[in-house]
């Protein structure tokens, strides 16, 4: 769509942070904003093992685990009284805050810059399990007649900063800027295990009524990827809806998410 969802975005200010990032993220390394008029990958060209003619596999089929680490079997928030802590210092976010196996990337938990993707692939800078289970789902879409586009993947720290000051200046207000757009390490995008997800014509909080919109919602968790800020857990998630974003962990955590969900990863892992 060249460039001109961007303009769109404009009356849908209030869905904030990532939005905005997305849409500058013309800047993204190995192309994460999509030409409309093309697929940005061929289904079958990278597929991995089992995941990709099994919607239905059980989650020991394929890429299960997180990026970090097993995926854990247990379900923490209905076992755990205490809610897990953050005890990194500042020094140590490089690594992300993990509960049980689950890396957790937000605007409470965030990164420093010299957080290390696990492993990168591309074009999208996507960890390697995370782009096969997108290879599998996006091959799984197409079967049903969906076609979907990748908007943006891995988005670097820099990168985010970059946007964020540019935003800054545009504003002349740092406060307003803040308010709709991501500083950097508090993105999913810098860990390559987030995916923003379109038919490349609707952008926006439209994509929840899109093909694609539909088809994430009923489908992803059986990829192991979860809508990361479903409708009205602002408060939780600290974003607001993004039927566009979509975060993989794996397809044991993910099923506890089932298809529709609108459960959050902060309520799944107790820390909500
Ligand atoms: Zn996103």
């Amino acid at each position: 769509m060249r460039r001109s969802p961007c303009p769109t975005l404009v009356t849908t200010l209030a869905l904030g942070t990532a939005l905005l990032a997305g849409c500058s993220a013309t800047a993204t390394p190995g192309g994460g904003s999509t030409p409309a008029g093309s697929p940005t990958w061929s289904p079958t060209a990278t597929v991995t093992g089992s995941a990709s003619g099994s919607p239905t596999a059980s989650g020991s089929a394929g890429a299960t685990a997180s990026a970090s680490g097993p995926a854990s079997t247990a379900a923490p928030s209905a076992t755990s009284s205490a809610r897990p802590t953050d005890t990194r210092t500042r020094a140590q976010r490089n690594e992300a805050f993990t509960v049980n196996g689950v890396p957790v990337i937000s605007k409470k938990y965030p990164i420093n810059a010299d957080y290390r993707r696990s492993s990168v692939t591309q074009p999208y800078g996507l960890t390697k399990q995370t782009q096969a289970a997108l290879t599998a789902m996006t091959a799984a879409a197409n079967r049903d007649g969906v076609r979907m586009l990748v908007r943006s993947g891995y988005r670097s720290y820099a990168l985010q900063k970059q946007i964020l000051d540019r935003k800054i200046i545009e504003y002349g207000s740092e406060e307003m800027a803040r308010r709709y757009n991501a500083a950097p390490g508090r993105s999913e995008h810098q860990t390559g295990l987030a995916v923003d997800l379109w038919d490349g014509v609707t952008w926006g909080v439209g994509v929840r009524n899109t093909k694609v919109g539909r088809w994430l919602w009923r489908h992803a968790w059986e990829y192991g990827f979860i809508l990361r800020y479903p409708d009205g857990k602002e408060a939780i998630t600290g974003y607001a809806f993004e039927p566009w974003h979509y975060r993989y962990v794996g397809k044991t955590v993910a099923k506890a998410f089932g298809p529709r969900s609108n459960l959050t990863l902060e309520e799944h892992l107790g820390l909500a």
